[in-house]
């Protein structure tokens, strides 16, 4: 399929400024130009009119458990282990393949539908999961959890390989993966060292947990007499390349020591706030050099999966934090969701920006919505004015996944009743 995309103004996030009358131009699942009006497009090709909307590269959620949402909401105001004790890992214990696959189904969707157009995923059943990616059309970066304390750890490890081995056989390419012990607190040193050998012979980073909570970076100062970050460092993580979560509570060595190349932090604001974790330090994070990425976390720990709420969060809390409103600006903000985000994620070339040659992984925004009118700032317009339901189309790969609330070939309220009804099922059970 080709489209012609005409009169859009275009953020293409590559270094150059953004353009208010451009053109796009897609073909095969790549952009094959951009300009102005001059742009010719390839004979029978779709042309959208992009007059009032902005187009800029798909959003990078770069922390999720996708099929959380069948946990939506539940456990709501509790710490974060507690909430993990006594509400999700019973509940989580009784999930099977067929809910995993549902849920997951859901979350792709919703994340589709507010222009997030690839993911990092942890979790079990990923099998199920990497299913719903190809179904939905987004691009997944998929990783089995493996919690170290459960006696099936071996087993999960090899699910992980099993993982790496569907990801490069992946009939879309949209599929990738990584290796996920869950957390230091998770895992004893025994099973990082079994992990980051297996991550160094597929060739594929660590994804993990760091430093979320104040009482986890106690506990690991306790147990090994170092920080979180210190910890991976020790047991070789950080030089076999990561992409590590929340990264809450760090100390200026740490700091320094993230800004290290082959490592990426996911900032997770909202998660963060709501499970009373605390505020991530990610201006220094920034200063020093740090590649920096946006993620949601699962929706049992935010309830929505769309990026534009937590980009409005992350500023604001900064701001807030350091009494600074020069803090975290929007400009900066719009990079960590889209070309920042796809270096997180080792996205293939040229994602997370809109240029001749890139994957054609783009959103259309509507612009001139009541409550975005009048724009007198482009860029603080669409960081801190967007929401889900702005996003008029969502395209991956070259292919429109998203148009207007609808997904073309696929019935998207029977994907929800689904998902509920699987949640109900398994919170009686529970
Ligand atoms: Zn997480």
């Amino acid at each position: 399929m080709s489209l012609c995309i005409r009169g859009v103004h275009l953020f293409p996030m590559d270094g150059s400024p953004d353009r208010p009358d451009a053109t796009i131009v897609i073909d095969e699942g790549r952009v094959t130009a951009v300009g102005g009006e001059e742009t010719v497009a390839p004979p029978g090709a779709r042309v959208v009119a992009g007059k009032g909307l902005v187009s800029l590269p798909g959003l990078v959620n770069c922390h999720n458990h996708v099929a959380m949402t069948l946990l939506r909401g539940y456990g709501a105001d509790l710490p974060l282990q507690r909430w993990l004790q006594e509400r999700i890992w019973p509940a989580e214990a009784c999930l099977d393949d067929d809910d995993v696959r549902a849920g997951a189904m859901l979350g792709c969707l919703e994340m589709l539908r507010g222009g997030i157009t690839a993911f990092a995923d942890m979790y079990d059943h990923t099998d199920a999961i990497a299913d719903a990616v190809e179904w939905s059309g987004i691009r997944g970066v998929l990783s089995r959890g493996v919690v170290g304390l459960r006696p099936n750890w071996p087993a999960a490890l090899a699910e992980g390989e099993a993982l790496c081995r569907r990801a490069r056989q992946s009939p879309s390419g949209r599929v990738t993966a990584m290796i996920a012990p869950h957390a230091e607190y998770t895992c004893p040193g025994a099973v990082w060292q079994e992990a980051i050998a297996l991550a160094r012979r597929e060739g594929v980073p660590i994804h993990t947990h760091v430093s979320e909570t104040l009482a986890e970076n106690e506990g690991c100062r306790m147990r090994h007499g170092v920080s979180p970050v210190r910890f991976l460092e020790e047991v070789g993580a950080l030089d076999a390349g990561c992409l590590l979560a929340h990264c809450v509570h760090l100390d200026a060595v740490d700091v320094r020591t993230l800004a290290r190349p082959r490592i990426a932090v996911s900032h997770n604001p909202v998660s963060n706030a709501k499970l009373g974790s605390g505020i991530a330090p990610v201006v220094q994070l920034r200063e020093a050099g740090a590649l920096l990425g946006i993620g949601s976390d699962g929706a049992a720990s935010t309830d929505f999966l769309g990026l534009w709420e937590e980009l409005r969060l992350a500023a604001w809390m900064q701001k807030a934090v350091r009494r600074d409103a020069a803090a975290l600006p929007c400009g900066a903000l719009l990079r960590m969701a889209t070309a920042d985000g796809a270096r997180a994620l080792r996205l293939p070339e040229g994602c997370g920006t809109i240029s001749a040659g890139a994957p054609a992984d783009l959103i259309l925004v509507e612009a001139e919505g009541l409550h975005q009118t009048p724009r007198t700032d482009p860029v603080a317009g669409l960081v801190y004015g967007t929401r889900d339901d702005d996003v008029v189309l969502t395209i991956v790969a070259g292919r429109i996944v998203m148009e207007r609330g609808e997904f073309p070939g696929i019935d998207h309220q029977r994907v929800a009743a689904d998902a509920a009804q699987r949640s109900r099922r398994l919170l009686e059970a529970v």
